[in-house]
């Protein structure tokens, strides 16, 4: 179902509001408590992102007055809350700037999508012998269902090295494309370096030879203006829990004669045409893609995470978070046995850092203490810890609604946890 144009203008610029970190903040009440008698300070929104009240809101409301099933009621329930989750689609459509909503499908987040993606097109193109290229800095997301189907189908998983700053060996890329190559599969941002990839250049190089690609986009879409047709990307995955909307949902982009030349990738209900115990026929798209009832509430909630986060100039949110992210980086980098795991030229609001001879568990259960919320460990990326030598990282990572205090707490964490560890 395609809506008009002019419905959701969510990238319409003259409409954005001026950004201001402060007044952010204040939309995100839980930004207002305390943990361990310490003002939150939450650095872990490439785990999850918090959510504004309009999205919370959205959630209650929907479940307040508006739930009903959807896509199969005559009543005036079903056909609100159909109206309102194919609503958010078309948000989501406008957002990304796909051609058509139908190429938008819900799927349950970035993992579930790119599973999707490897069982369907994979079950359909892949043949023994046939090669998937991904990356050294990939999710465990993205290696183990390429994984699982190659195994599968006889066919090889293929990884492009990075150097030790964290970024892409290109020309080592180049060369590994061959006509056994079936798809490229990488992650746009990556979630433990922060390293923003080179994408527009790896898709020309793909399609050069007819190979498509697919991004996760998790890490990129809650920074960065993403437009699919811009990029000229086959396949995109990103999950509403990382760009201030509820989890169990995510967005899976595909282009329209791809998906039309998959099989489906789950039967049931919503999926189908026609059923008869001899044979079945499928729905079209997007709901060859969506079997069983969907999550509802979720969906349309993300509709409004979007339309939240759209209110905004993207180029003024990336302008603040470089900002933080280089203030970050400078103040860490001063303080002594600190080092920074991702130094890439091209980087979004992650940085991962060791505090020498300290196990990165440590490090974060002391800041846990003082209030601050990081991450440690290996961050679902084991291979590339592999790669660095080291079991895991401390890992700050930075949203729209962080602000310089944010980073001074930190600061001042981490100094306080290398007098007790060092
Ligand atoms: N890819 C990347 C780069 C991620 O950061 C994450 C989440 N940490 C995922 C994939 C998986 O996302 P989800 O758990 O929401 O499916």
């Amino acid at each position: 179902m395609n809506h008009p144009a002019s419905k959701f203008q969510v990238t319409d610029p003259v409409s954005k509001v001026q950004f201001d970190v402060e007044q952010v903040r204040k939309d995100f009440p839980i930004l207002g408590r305390s943990v361990n008698g310490s003002p939150l300070t939450y650095l872990d929104s490439g785990a999850s992102s918090q959510k504004p009240k309009q999205v919370i809101d959205r959630v209650s409301d929907y479940y307040t007055r508006e739930h009903a099933n959807i896509h199969r009621g005559v009543h005036h329930l079903s056909q609100q809350a159909t109206q309102a989750y194919e609503d958010a689609r078309e948000i989501i459509r406008g957002f990304l700037n796909a051609q058509h909503s139908h190429e938008i499908l819900f799927t349950k987040g970035t993992t579930d999508g790119i599973n999707l993606v490897a069982s369907s097109f994979g079950r359909k193109f892949l043949q023994a012998g046939d090669e998937v290229i991904i990356s050294t800095m990939e999710h465990h997301s993205n290696i183990v269902p390429w994984q699982m189907i190659c195994e599968e189908r006889g066919a090889k998983v293929r990884v492009i090295p990075i150097n030790r700053a964290g970024e892409l060996d290109m020309t080592a890329y180049a060369e590994m494309l061959n006509d056994r190559t079936k798809l490229v599969a990488v992650v746009h941002v990556s979630n433990t370096l922060g390293t923003i990839n080179p994408v527009q250049e790896i898709i020309s190089l793909a399609h050069q030879q007819d190979v498509p690609v697919l991004l996760d986009g998790a890490q990129a879409v809650p920074h960065m203006h993403v437009d699919v047709q811009a990029l000229d990307v086959d396949f995109y995955a990103f999950s509403a829990h990382k760009v201030f909307g509820p989890t169990g949902v995510g967005i899976l982009y595909g282009k329209e004669d791809l998906l039309n030349s998959m099989p489906p990738y789950q039967g049931g209900g919503d999926m189908i045409e026609k059923v008869t115990f001899e044979k079945t026929t499928y729905n079209t798209l997007p709901h060859k893609f969506e079997a069983g009832t969907p999550n509802i509430a979720d969906g349309i909630a993300f509709g409004s995470a979007i339309e939240y986060y759209c209110q905004f100039d993207e180029a003024e949110i990336e302008a603040h978070e470089q900002d933080i992210l280089e203030y970050a980086t400078r103040k860490l980098e001063e303080i002594e046995g600190v080092a920074i795991v991702g130094t890439a030229d091209h980087k979004a609001s992650v940085i991962s850092f060791n505090l020498d001879g300290a196990h990165p568990f440590d490090v974060g259960t002391i800041l846990d203490q003082l209030g601050i919320a990081v991450r440690t460990g290996h961050h679902c990326t084991q291979p590339l810890m592999d790669f660095y030598g080291i079991p895991g990282t401390v890992r700050a990572s930075f949203a729209m609604y962080n602000n310089r205090d944010d980073v001074d707490a930190l600061v001042a964490g981490v100094k306080r946890a290398a007098k007790m560890l060092l």
